[in-house]
């Protein structure tokens, strides 16, 4: 259990030495594999496929890392030892997802319940805390970035600044008219795997995997970015079991997570980026159900994984 009055309190001293080594929050576009593009696949009767992941175009300077930081950075991260991700306690927002505005409102208390959970573990990970990622609901077909233009219904995460995670609302809308259950579902979990990006970006791991992609061709690249996709699922899934009681994530609404987790991931004839749903369901089910009394982040040591892992 987390000691909050301790933890800010040697939160102070650490403002200090982030101070100097600020250099993190560079442009990097990250797609979910939930389902925004190159995830989910034919979810529910009547949904089309997503065109490939315009995200990763962005090219992110990295300057700073080397081939060995880099590879200690996403292997060897402190979050890796970090104690159990709390559960915040929100219940699901009871809302239709059947509006702009309310699904507005179910990722904005979604996201502020990831940073009351992920905020003291990024703490003991010795990152960036303290710093909240903007959230923009969107219905643009096309939206211009920092990281660059996004086109399609994308959610993804850009890291400049304090990061902001982009979700649009109208798949959710569509979703909702098809199963609401399933909508809720995939609304969840979409922005808990943005979340897990940001986890990444706050941690440093997520520009340290940049470097190392940029410094990567061919198919090295691609199982670079799916170590980084298949952990910020993992992380995600971390959260979203840490709070399964209070949410909860039971019943008919774990039947259609466990759903999206397992139809989520690479599709034929798109780029091998984000990792098989086998192994997006497996890494999934990893950061869910953590080592069986809490859920933490060292169950997502992607890069501590096999290859047939990470396929
Ligand atoms: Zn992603």
């Amino acid at each position: 259990m987390y000691n909050l009055s301790s933890m800010k309190l040697r939160g102070l001293v650490g403002v200090i030495a982030l101070a100097g080594c600020a250099a993190l929050a560079l442009p990097s576009a990250q797609a979910t594999p939930a389902g925004a593009t190159d995830g989910l696949p034919i979810p529910v009767p009547g949904a089309a496929a997503k065109p490939a992941d315009s995200g990763r175009r962005s090219i992110e300077a990295t300057s700073g890392w080397n081939a060995s930081s880099s590879y200690n950075a996403v292997r060897y991260a402190k979050l890796y030892n970090t104690p159990y991700v709390p559960a915040s306690g929100c219940k699901r927002p009871n809302v239709a997802l059947n509006t702009e505005a309310r699904v507005r409102y179910f990722e904005t208390e979604l996201a502020r319940c990831l940073y009351a959970a992920w905020n003291p573990i990024v703490w003991r990970a010795g990152g960036r805390y303290n710093v909240k990622p903007t959230l923009v609901v969107h219905g643009y077909t096309t939206i211009n970035t920092s990281c660059g233009k996004v086109t399609g219904p994308t959610s993804f995460y850009c890291s400049t600044g304090s990061g902001t995670i982009y979700i649009p609302w109208r798949q959710i809308v569509t979703y909702y008219g098809q199963d609401p259950t399933f909508a809720v579902a995939y609304a969840t979990n979409t922005i808990a795997h943005e979340y897990g990006h940001h986890v990444q970006s706050m941690t440093s791991i997520l520009t340290a995997s940049w470097w190392r992609q940029q410094h990567m061709t061919g198919d090295a690249a691609l199982a670079e970015s799916r170590r980084r996709e298949l952990q910020a699922s993992c992380l995600g899934s971390a959260y979203i079991g840490a709070n399964k009681v209070a949410y909860p994530m039971s019943g008919g609404l774990l039947t259609q997570w466990k759903y999206v987790v397992s139809h989520s991931g690479d599709m034929a004839g798109q780029p091998r980026d984000h990792g098989s749903w086998t192994n997006h369901n497996f890494w999934s089910l990893a950061g869910f159900n953590g080592d069986g009394h809490g859920t933490h982040a060292g169950s997502c040591q992607t890069w501590a994984a096999a290859a047939t892992r990470i396929s």
